[in-house]
């Protein structure tokens, strides 16, 4: 029956997370014992192990810190917010590290009369994975748009890059958990975001940008129509 599948593949996502969970963290925990046992046998360590060390605990530390946040039964603190204010603040948060990448993060809204009903920190939290997944992948740094606006019964936000975009054949991975390109990702991200949007009764789309990048589009029910 349908209710009986829909039962099975919740239990699958909960498998599959538990499986990439037991994986992401015993290949660190490997590799920090065979240091241990290299020590224990009196090999001399030098600082280049430290750093191996140093990196694959804080890879762990990083994964737990986002499955708590996936766990944490999330309190809703739903407001009423201006989302000019909320992109404002979050633009000023992430500028002052896109600057080190020679970013520069450029936020368009219609008007400061835009209103949102959301849970404001679960929906900055969105908005950082989205800028932090475009400073990651702009290597020659450019600029980042993020854009704010209405339309028709919706509020979107816009996050666009100018990265190398997504490669076809990975789209419909890069929301899975565990799913990443990067050294030092945990492919948590995406999953977050989706399950905050989904909470908001929203949605995400990714598209590739007209010349380069990636475009981010999120809705987001508009409740002050
Ligand atoms: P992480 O950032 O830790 O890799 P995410 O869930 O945030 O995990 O992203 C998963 C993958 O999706 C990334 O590793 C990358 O391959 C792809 N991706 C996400 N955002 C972008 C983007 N703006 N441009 C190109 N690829 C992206
Ligand atoms: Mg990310």
């Amino acid at each position: 029956t349908t209710e009986h599948l829909a039962r099975s593949e919740k239990m699958n996502v909960a498998g599959q997370l538990a499986a990439g969970i037991a994986h992401e963290i015993r290949n660190p925990l490997t590799s920090l014992k065979g240091f241990l046992q290299l020590m224990e046998a009196g090999v001399d360590v030098d600082g280049q192990y430290f750093k191996i060390m140093k990196e694959e605990i804080e890879k762990m530390e990083s994964i737990t810190s986002e499955l708590l946040y996936i766990s944490k039964p999330q309190p809703h603190h739903r407001k009423t917010v201006s989302l000019q204010s909320l992109l404002n603040d979050v633009c000023t948060l992430m500028r002052s590290q896109a600057k080190l990448y020679d970013i520069d993060i450029h936020l368009t809204t219609e008007s400061d009369q835009i209103l949102l009903e959301c849970d404001p920190s679960q929906i900055k939290q969105v908005v950082i994975n989205l800028i932090k997944n475009a400073i990651e992948v702009m290597e020659e740094g450019g600029v980042i748009q993020v854009r704010g606006f209405q339309a028709e019964s919706n509020l979107i936000i816009e996050v666009q890059d100018e990265g190398p975009g997504v490669p076809e054949q990975i789209l419909d991975k890069i929301h899975e958990p565990f799913f990443t390109t990067k050294e030092n990702g945990t492919g948590l991200g995406l999953m977050i975001t989706n399950q905050i949007i989904k909470e908001h009764h929203g949605d995400l789309e990714i598209s590739n940008a007209p010349e380069k990048g990636t475009i981010i589009h999120v809705t987001l029910p508009n409740h002050s129509r």
